[in-house]
């Protein structure tokens, strides 16, 4: 199917999103971008981030970026393509956010972080990567999108260290309840997508609903993370409203009211004014 599932469909409503976490410049939208994104635009997401991952997808990012009102860029250098990355990288970085300072499209640094999921990993020059770019967040006073597997203990007590201005998101949080306080007292919100939509995320599901309502992003992490109502296909920005839908129901809260604090808690972190997205 080319532009989303059925069951995101039969999402639909006046409610306004934001995908906060895409990978929309990846070669699995080569043939079908425009039509993504006019398919998500009619059931609502009206903002999409697009993520930066090493230093070669940032040209073609920021060409989508300034080519489409509806997609903003973020820029970094992601753990897992540690041995693509070049110490030059670094940078280039600066060089690329001191150039758009002026520019809202580039809103923020990321994705970058910690991995510690992989059988074989460079703890240590991922450290080096990772703390370079809280230091660049900071002085750029841009958030951070940070990813984060198998190593919370680490970013918690590296951001503790910077204390970013602007804080950031925790994409596709998959953490413990205690961990997510620990974050949104360091002034970060938490990105949840597809991962909470399948029945073994037992643990997530039960914190959830613990979570205060201003700290919730929502994203989809297209085209990775398929919800488990879109299982074995491409995941896109049309299932976002489907999404909301399942953590609202987690939370016992109606659909609408957390994708209204979604948009405001999104706006308020990217200090977009909320009548923009329309
Ligand atoms: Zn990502």
């Amino acid at each position: 199917m080319l532009a989303g599932c059925t069951a995101a469909r039969h999402a639909t409503g006046m409610s306004r999103y934001i995908d906060t976490h895409t990978h929309l410049d990846f070669p699995d939208f080569d043939t079908d971008r425009e039509r993504v994104l006019d398919d998500c635009y009619q059931l609502g997401v009206r903002r999409l981030v697009l993520i930066g991952v090493t230093r070669k997808n940032w040209q073609r990012l920021w060409a989508l970026a300034e080519a489409d009102t509806r997609l903003y860029a973020a820029f970094g250098l992601h753990p897992l393509f540690l041995d693509q990355h070049q110490p030059e990288d670094l940078n280039t970085l600066r060089e690329r956010l001191q150039q758009h300072v002026d520019d809202p499209r580039c809103c923020a640094v990321g994705e970058f972080g910690l991995d510690y999921y992989p059988a074989k990993v460079d703890k240590q020059a991922q450290q080096i990567l990772f703390e370079a770019q809280l230091q660049i967040a900071a002085d750029a006073q841009l958030p951070a999108l940070l990813h984060v597997r198998r190593a919370h203990a680490p970013v918690i007590a590296a951001l503790k260290r910077y204390r970013l201005q602007r804080g950031g998101i925790v994409h596709a949080f998959s953490g413990s309840y205690e961990e997510a306080c620990e974050y949104i007292n360091l002034g970060f919100k938490l990105g949840l997508g597809g991962a909470a939509t399948w029945p073994q995320a037992k643990r997530m599901q039960r914190m959830i609903p613990r979570l205060p309502a201003s700290s919730i992003v929502l994203e989809t992490d297209c085209p990775d993370m398929a919800p488990a109502f879109c299982v074995h296909q491409r995941n896109t920005p049309s299932n976002l409203p489907q999404i909301c839908r399942v953590i609202a129901d987690l939370r016992g809260e109606p659909a609408e009211q957390l994708a209204r604090q979604c948009l405001h808690n999104t706006c308020e972190l990217f200090d977009w004014p909320l009548t923009a997205v329309s």
